[in-house]
């Protein structure tokens, strides 16, 4: 009899332990477009809808038999699969773990209304087994990346020495990656590559991509003909070729720096590839370990990437799959206030801000710093709703999925899990993003004013957090310099702060 082997939108490489425990000749493949996602930017439907197409292809080439529910005949996933299942009856179906929460359960609840037998096979889109971080993280009130990346370090033999040091005689390099816009000027300035949207798509899978998504999909945000990155394995392993030859040697340096008009910087761009299963993540860390040993990129940058990727990839995932469902109602600092309208428009007179969501808006991406320290922080401070927050991450990034969203967003950057998986909230004023970016240049707002007209609205929001959670900041031996040294000022300074907070506040402006 045969088996249906179900191949998820985002894990199609060959590598699938789904294909292994199926035979070609016998099994038949079923591929999924649905419509049901919530919005999603365009740039990212014409990615996954391309990389989809185009593996349907090369699984064929392989001599397996693809079931390809087109998007135009399929309007939601569970009925799609429903519907196979009650047409083909297979023996079982067989697919590999999913990434995602809300597919394990769509897979489970299917296959038990259908009475079709489930058989999961596991990920290898993870470096570590899911349940072996489920099992080390059992009864811990936190947990901590730094741990769990040495053990990685240590179980896999990754940039370690024979004597079970780490090479370079440290762990990480992370004084060493942090060069601010002044170093970089030092530096002579470096030139970042140049923008993500400049090639126009040609490739006739893409094509016909950009014209379902317009089709389908035409509220959505973002323009599809904007399409910029590759949607095959063979153009993803160019993209990690591009990324080891020419960035990486820089990515360490400047992994931190903003600038105006230089979106990716000297990142990798790898997350949408790597997290559609286009490449996988030892063959990632393989390349930078490789341009080490041959002298082409410094110790400092191939650690700080491959920490990246089996630390803080495989430990938000860990998070993940820890704490779902109830994770993603998060909300331990309370913060209720509704996303800007902004965070669409780009329309405010915060350069920084106006800046990188303009990037967003236009390419479907932001490097980390971004994501981390201007847009999360700005959510932070100004207590915006984290399950909005996290909905407009979701919505806009082109590497977004829930799995890897979850801890970055309401962990990492709202601190709205009670500080599980960060011990201090990464919250910033203005003279961080001075130092750190361009952005101040020019703005209508003096990051050195922390008061009155100009005052820079990072500087106002900064304090007026603290103040507004003094009481359990005051405790954490991280945060407690920063609400003694704001209980230090004179009374009617700290009224005027929460005055001019609560009247910038005011007049956000949300649907
Ligand atoms: C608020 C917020 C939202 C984020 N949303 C996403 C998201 O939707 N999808 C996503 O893949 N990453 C997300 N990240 C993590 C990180 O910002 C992106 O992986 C990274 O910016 C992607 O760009 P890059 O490929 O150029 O990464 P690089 O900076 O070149 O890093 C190399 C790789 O390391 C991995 N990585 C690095 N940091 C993280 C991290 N914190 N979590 C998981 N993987 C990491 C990614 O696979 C990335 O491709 C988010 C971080 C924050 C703070
Ligand atoms: S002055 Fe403030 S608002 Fe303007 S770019 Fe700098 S940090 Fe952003």
């Amino acid at each position: 009899m045969k088996n249906t082997l179900l191949i998820l939108g985002d894990q199609l490489t060959l590598e699938n332990t789904a294909l292994d425990a199926g035979e070609i000749g016998r099994d038949r493949v079923l591929l999924i477009e649905a419509r049901d996602s919530g919005p999603a930017h365009k740039i990212k439907r014409v990615f996954h809808l391309a990389a989809l197409k185009a593996f349907a292809e090369e699984l064929r080439g392989h001599g397996w038999e693809v079931e390809h529910h087109r998007i135009g005949d399929t309007p939601a996933f569970r009925e799609a699969l429903r519907g196979h299942l009650q047409k083909n009856l297979p023996s079982a179906l067989i697919a590999m773990e999913p990434n995602n929460w809300s597919q394990l359960k769509a897979l489970e609840e299917v296959t038990a209304e259908t009475g079709i037998p489930l058989r999961l096979t596991p990920t290898c889109q993870f470096v570590s087994p899911r349940a072996e971080f489920l099992k080390s993280a059992q009864g811990k009130k936190r947990l901590l990346m730094e741990s769990h990346y040495r053990r990685m370090r240590q179980e896999l033999g990754v940039l370690m020495l024979s004597d079970g040091e780490p090479e370079g005689g440290a762990w990480n390099f992370d004084s060493e990656n942090r060069k601010t816009v002044r170093d970089w000027k030092k530096d002579g300035a470096p030139n970042p590559p140049r923008p993500l949207t400049s090639q126009r798509p040609q490739d006739p899978i893409v094509l016909e991509a950009i014209a379902e998504v317009n089709r389908w999909f035409p509220n959505d945000p973002g323009r599809a003909e904007d399409f910029w990155l590759p949607h095959t394995r063979e153009g993803a392993l160019k993209l990690l070729e591009e990324f080891v030859g020419k960035r990486l040697v820089l990515f360490g340096d400047y992994q931190d720096l903003m600038l105006l008009d230089s979106p990716t910087m000297f990142h990798s761009i790898i997350a949408a590839p790597l997290n559609l299963g286009l490449l996988l993540p030892m063959e990632c860390i393989d390349a930078a370990i490789r341009a080490y040993r041959d002298g082409r990129a410094p110790i400092a940058a191939v650690e700080g990437f491959v920490r990246q990727i089996i630390g803080w990839r495989e430990f938000v995932n860990g998070v993940y799959w820890l704490k779902m469902p109830d994770y993603l109602a998060s909300n331990s600092l309370e913060a209720t206030r509704p996303l800007p309208d902004f965070f669409y428009s780009g329309d405010t007179s915060m350069n920084c801000l106006r800046s990188v969501i303009g990037e967003v808006r236009d390419t479907a991406y932001n490097h980390h710093i971004q994501r981390l320290m201007i847009l999360g922080n700005f959510l932070l401070l100004a207590g915006i709703d984290p399950q909005q927050s996290h909905d407009w991450f979701l919505e806009m990034y082109i590497d977004a999925h829930e799995w890897v969203m979850a801890a970055n967003v309401l962990g990492m950057a709202l601190h709205a899990d009670g500080g599980f998986m960060a011990t201090k909230p990464y919250a910033a004023s203005a003279a961080y993003i001075s130092k750190m970016s361009n952005y101040c240049t020019g703005c209508t707002y003096d990051p050195a004013k922390k008061t009155g007209p100009g005052a820079c609205p990072f500087n106002l929001l900064y304090w007026d957090f603290y103040d507004r959670h003094a009481d359990r900041f005051a405790s954490n031996p991280r945060t407690s310099m920063m609400v003694n040294s704001w209980k230090k000022r004179p009374e009617p300074e700290r009224e005027k702060i929460r005055n001019e907070a609560r009247r910038f506040l005011d007049g956000l402006v949300s649907k």
